[in-house]
């Protein structure tokens, strides 16, 4: 949604509960919305609220019309995602409808924490807390993700540190473009993953980045892709090993049988043919697409920059539990174009709050 439109719709709380009930987050003003606690009928209208900052809110907001009842309560309580509690159980309403549409728009269009604060003038602990409370929602839709790929359905696989270099130090590099001894480090590297002793050496070499399996303070990250639609989904996972013990279980609950999986020549990728699928590999010492099987991992390498610079920047300061959620995040923009995730977005808040 373009700014402007958002900026018509939140000018007024009459507006923005229309929007919220057209898009069926609200209850429409004849549903019949039984008292909580006579059970009578009630009536909708719009109460005025002087908040402790002297600014008059007008609060929309559900009245029982029973003599000696009279119960009412905010329109927003019969929506989960408008009154979620906080870590200490307090009901975190200081914002109006308007305002938290307004967050969710700029969370949608993947703001820095900073621009949203500079454009709101809401404190960096209020953006936070919805951020990540829009995070939840992309958490809950992917608990219920279905496998990736299909019959001769390609899904790219890959795996990088989240910090430090790519994991062959160089893109789409030709050889004659590196200096002489990288040759020589490359290509022992790529022709190491059997060799016991070149292992070891690499894992001592002050230059290697490879663990060969260790565990590093830095957590690897194992992602798979495939195309669906226009859009390239993309999946990561906080592994502390990349061997097949690790990677396989990974592979066999997100991608069916019979996809093509694409990979790079490294020794935990080998015989996933034996599983079910066909196991493609392009041996990246030599070429970046195996000119035989037109294997190649492009996509998913490609992946990782951007992902890296964006969760790192997003993760400032934040503990490193939080880097599965930001992995998801992640994920959930990557299956939704940036012009539409907005209503869809919304549209997911309905299916995980008010679909019970
Ligand atoms: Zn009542």
């Amino acid at each position: 949604m373009l700014t402007v439109e958002l900026y018509a719709i939140i000018s007024s709380e009459k507006t923005v509960l229309e929007f919220l009930q057209k898009n069926k987050l609200l209850p429409q003003n004849n549903e019949t919305n039984l008292c909580h606690k006579c059970h009578g009928e009630t009536k909708m209208y719009m109460r005025k609220k002087r908040l402790a900052t002297g600014e008059i809110r007008e609060i929309s907001t559900i009245r029982c019309i029973t003599k000696g009842c009279q119960t009412y309560k905010s329109i927003r309580s019969t929506n989960g995602f408008f009154t979620y509690t906080d870590l200490n159980a307090r009901c975190n309403s200081n914002l109006s409808l308007g305002q938290i549409l307004e967050l969710i728009n700029y969370w949608s269009q993947d703001l820095p924490i900073k621009t949203v604060s500079d454009l709101t003038g809401r404190s960096n602990a209020t953006i936070v807390d919805w951020f990540n409370l829009c995070r939840d929602v992309c958490c809950l839709l992917f608990e219920k993700r279905e496998k990736m790929g299909g019959q001769n359905i390609v899904v790219q696989i890959d795996e990088s540190l989240l910090r430090g270099r790519r994991k062959y130090n160089r893109g789409r590099l030709l050889l004659g473009d590196l200096r002489h001894e990288q040759v020589q480090d490359n290509s022992a590297d790529f022709h190491s993953d059997s060799d016991q002793e070149n292992q070891i050496n690499l894992a001592n070499s002050p230059t290697s980045n490879r663990n060969y399996g260790r565990r590093l303070e830095e957590p690897w990250i194992f992602g798979l892709c495939s195309k669906i639609g226009d859009n390239l989904e993309r999946r990561f996972f906080v592994v502390e090993k990349r061997d097949r013990e690790t990677l396989i279980p990974i592979i066999k609950k997100e991608i069916l049988p019979g996809s093509i999986i694409m990979s790079d020549e490294w020794r935990a990728y080998s015989c996933y043919k034996n599983i079910g699928y066909d196991h493609r590999t392009v041996n990246h010492s030599k070429n970046f697409v195996d000119p035989t099987t037109g294997a190649h991992t492009q996509a998913i390498e490609c992946s990782w920059g951007v992902l890296k610079t964006k969760i790192l920047r997003k993760m400032h300061g934040t503990s490193a539990e939080m880097l599965p959620r930001h992995l998801i995040e992640a994920w959930y923009r990557s299956i939704n174009r940036q012009d539409t995730i907005f209503f869809k977005f919304l549209s997911d808040v309905q299916k995980v709050y008010c679909q019970t």
